[in-house]
């Protein structure tokens, strides 16, 4: 038993954390411009890098703030002014990024699929190719938190490759879920969160980059002061520290956090996730829930349910019903359905999803609730 009581979170981050990581978070007031903790940083970094990579060609840029600080730092630091963003939009988040495109006034063509769509290939091929020579960037979303979607990472980073674009992922919510390897898949800029699959705190997001890349944007004028991506990596190589004040005990939590992600081995930490996920999705589909996507495109950290078109039902009563029994349940974004969304990435066990599944059983049966 920890100090606080445990909570089953299924909201997609800040996730569930493991005691240890949350006992992290209390250490001796320090100074973060001193030495040592210059070094607790440094660790930070490269193992940030090894959970993607075994090569000395990348390294990782780290940032005070959410997971949309590191997206907006990097879109704005490495499309040159004289370059193109195409952005692959078949959700939410890939959204986002063109609304941070349009923000900084970054030429940005965005490739739009239907919310919760598997992108069609062959219709974006041509797209990058009526725009070659003109497209130096392509931005994507691995995997879409607004639905639950797997977006297709190494085929869509072999069609930017071979044409000499630059490929920029937001992995945010696969990141140190399923494996990746950035070397591999050739991709040049992959951003993730310390408070998703790495099961860390929230407060400091990241980009994971090839050095030979970053080292090019040293030439692309700052598009503001506090987010740009080469200095953030100059001041740190030059000094070992970071430009503006860190969050101090959320980059001890993320130490924790990766030493608990390496202990538990990437291979092992996805299995618990896709086995959370399908003890998840047969229950539910026991009782008689339906999903909003296809299982084939399904990411397995992530499940869109169709809420129950009964009047017994209404997602704030189960919410409340869920909450009190200490699980939190998340409210889904879907055109034209009404989803709920479970995520399984964090400190998640089976038993819990068994739990979640008898107190959810449980609500069903006192409500009335029939699912046909
Ligand atoms: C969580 C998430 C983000 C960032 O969200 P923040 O609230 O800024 O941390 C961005 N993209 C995806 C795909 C996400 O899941």
């Amino acid at each position: 038993m920890g100090v606080v009581s445990r909570k089953i979170l299924f909201n997609p981050g800040p996730a569930t954390t493991t005691d240890s990581v949350k006992q992290a978070l209390v250490v001796s007031d320090i100074c973060p411009r001193e030495k040592e903790f210059g070094e607790v940083m440094r660790e930070v970094r490269d193992r940030l890098v090894e959970a993607v990579t075994d090569s000395d060609d990348y390294t990782s840029v780290i940032f005070t703030g959410s997971g949309t600080t590191a997206v907006e730092a990097t879109l704005s630091s490495v499309v040159p002014h004289d370059g193109r963003l195409m952005v692959l939009v078949n959700g939410d988040y890939g959204e986002r990024m063109v609304n941070i495109a349009d923000v900084y006034g970054i030429p940005v063509v965005s490739a739009e699929f239907g919310s919760g769509e598997y992108p069609d290939l062959a219709r974006l091929e041509r797209m990058l190719d009526e725009g070659t020579g003109d497209v130096t960037h392509l931005a994507f979303v691995h995997h879409e938190t607004s639905t639950g979607l797997l977006n297709p990472l190494v085929d869509l980073c072999t069609m930017a490759r071979s044409r000499g674009i630059e490929t920029v992922v937001d992995a945010m919510s696969s990141y140190a879920g399923m494996p990746i390897d950035v070397e591999e898949s050739g991709i040049q800029y992959l951003i993730a969160s310390s408070n998703k699959c790495i099961q860390g705190m929230p407060g400091l997001g990241f980009t994971i980059c090839s050095l030979e890349s970053l080292e090019k944007t040293r030439e692309v004028a700052p598009r503001n002061f506090s987010l740009n991506l080469y200095r953030q990596h100059r001041y740190f190589e030059d000094h070992g520290q970071m430009q503006f004040t860190p969050p101090v005990q959320t980059f001890y939590a993320l130490r924790q956090a990766l030493e608990e992600y390496f202990q538990e081995g990437p291979e092992r930490r996805f299995r618990r996730y896709r086995d959370n996920w399908q003890t998840l999705y047969r229950g539910l589909e026991e009782l008689g829930f339906r999903f909003l996507l296809p299982t084939e495109h399904q990411s397995r950290i992530l499940l869109s349910v169709v809420e129950p078109d009964h009047e017994g039902y209404s997602f704030a009563g189960m919410h409340d019903y869920l909450y009190e029994r200490g699980i939190t349940v998340y409210p889904g974004k879907a055109p034209g359905q009404r989803v709920f969304r479970l995520s399984v990435l964090g400190a998640l066990l089976e038993e819990d999803i068994e739990t979640f599944l008898s107190v959810l059983r449980e609500y069903l049966a006192d409500r009335r609730i029939v699912l046909q």
